[in-house]
């Protein structure tokens, strides 16, 4: 027999997840558990927005209005992929002389 306290209205329950009384969840295993998931799930879709925001900018201002801005986007995108490209080409160079 498990006596629970409801933390909401001091009711004792006996052997129930939800108090008799105000129907709050009471099950200490349970309320962990569902704390979890919610915690978990907002974790992972912050992550994706980060991932997405960070892509996201670029686009914006692909799209922008003034042909000045697309242009200026399009350059700074161009010399972000050239020095990826770069980055990968020296990182590939280093590999072959440490070879
Ligand atoms: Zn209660």
């Amino acid at each position: 027999m498990r006596r629970i306290k409801c933390p909401n209205c001091g009711t004792y329950n006996e052997n129930v997840d939800y108090c008799t009384n105000c129907n709050t969840l009471i099950n200490f295993k349970k309320r962990r558990e569902i704390e979890f998931k919610k915690s978990e799930k907002k974790r992972a879709h912050n992550e994706q927005q980060d991932q997405e925001n960070s892509l996201k900018w670029i686009e914006k201002y692909k799209n922008h209005r003034f042909l000045l801005v697309r242009v200026f986007a399009y350059i700074i995108y161009s010399i972000w992929a050239a020095v990826m490209a770069i980055g990968t080409f020296i990182a590939w160079l280093f590999t072959i002389i440490a070879a």
